[in-house]
């Protein structure tokens, strides 16, 4: 391993003021970075330390009626915060749906966004990757491409960006709250990954040096709370990314849909806002038959990326008319089908919660 400084900061602007030089990382859990560095794919200079800086875990409500998470709120404890689980049920849902209970009792709210790709190739140090080293070329390109794109690709990557979390968070108009040198700036989590174009190697409009402090959702997003899922289909049954997945939200008014939103995951290096679907529903009788152009419309423009990606395009179609079917049904009333959901037990039925003021204390509540 390449030697590397260590230093813990104690406050955003010290943070921030530590990544200043050229090769800094910011460390929070490290489930993907300490990965990435032991296996030399990630070198960075000097990691600052960012877990001790106060108030970035809190969840807080805001007066607008939003909720702004920050960065260092763990996965699990957000999945679990009933207040926040039961007004952005699919953001909950995601959350469980991803890596591993160890995984995400450690995982942090920015870090997911942060994570890298899991191309196989991106991973393995003797394959081609632009996106290790720009320039390099791109091994998947006409090999083994299961895991790849269908949509937003580029001759220089194919590669998906994996989150799951981000996929509702697209869907809800999220904003990433960004603190760096000159200041703070807000960014849409749907503007913040990027494609990747003839620059795969940068996965999102971060500056170097630039720090991911919050995530927040506007007043509207709890609007959906009543028909909300997310649905991922992969592999195997836990621990495995998404081959596709999909966030669904409808709002009903008088028996047709006021406002539809739906994006996906899997498919692109971002989660896929699909607006076209999204418009075609508003003002539709919800049913099969306007799932099923939804469906259509999301894919729009979608191509393999290679000889065994085909498949995915019509999986995703599937997905998000039965995310659309599993919305329509309702929630919450449908997650408690997850186990380890916050809405598994009995205990919490009935019981609607404002969202706390600290993940910590409400998630052993
Ligand atoms: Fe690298 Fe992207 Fe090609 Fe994978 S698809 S090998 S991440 S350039």
């Amino acid at each position: 391993m390449k030697r590397f400084d260590y230093t813990r900061a104690g406050s955003v602007s010290e943070a921030v003021a530590a990544a200043a030089g050229p090769g800094a990382a910011y460390l929070a859990a490290g489930t993907n970075l300490l990965d990435l560095m032991k296996g030399g794919l990630a070198t960075p200079a000097r990691l600052v330390d960012i877990t001790r800086i106060p108030g970035l875990s809190a969840i807080e409500a805001l007066p607008d009626g939003g909720t702004r998470v920050g960065a260092l709120v763990r996965n699990s404890d957000l999945a679990h915060d009933i207040g926040f689980a039961r007004a952005y049920p699919a953001v909950a849902e995601a959350l469980l749906a991803g890596a591993s209970a160890q995984l995400r009792n450690a995982a942090t709210t920015g870090g997911n966004l942060m994570q890298r790709t899991r191309c196989p190739y991106f991973y393995d140090p003797a394959s081609a990757c632009n996106k290790r080293e720009a320039g390099a070329g791109c091994a998947a390109i006409g090999g083994a491409t299961r895991l790849h794109a269908v949509l937003g690709f580029s001759d220089a990557c194919i590669a998906v960006q994996p989150s799951d979390l981000c996929v509702p968070l697209a869907a809800l108009d999220a904003v990433v709250e960004i603190a760096g040198a000159g200041g703070h700036r807000a960014v849409p989590l749907t503007e913040f990954h990027r494609l990747p174009g003839d620059a795969p190697e940068r996965d999102t409009v971060l500056e170097p040096g630039e720090l991911i402090v919050a995530v927040s959702l506007p007043p509207e997003a709890a609007g959906f709370a009543a028909h909300a899922r997310y649905l991922k289909v992969r592999e195997r049954t836990s621990y495995a990314f998404a081959l596709v997945s999909a966030a669904a939200m409808l709002a009903l008014d008088g028996g047709r849909i006021r406002e539809a939103r739906i994006a996906l995951g899997g498919v692109a290096l971002k989660p896929w806002r699909a607006r076209g679907a999204e418009a075609l529903l508003a003002g539709r009788e919800p049913g099969e038959a306007a799932f099923r152009e939804a469906a259509e419309a999301a894919l729009e423009g979608a191509a393999p990326s290679g000889e065994a990606t085909g498949f995915k395009i019509e999986l995703a179609r599937r997905v998000v008319a039965r995310a659309f079917r599993l919305a329509l049904a309702g929630s919450p009333e449908r997650v408690p089908a997850l186990p380890g959901s916050a809405f598994a037990g009995s205990a919490f039925a009935g019981s609607p919660s404002p969202i706390s003021r600290n993940a910590g204390a409400s998630a052993h509540a």
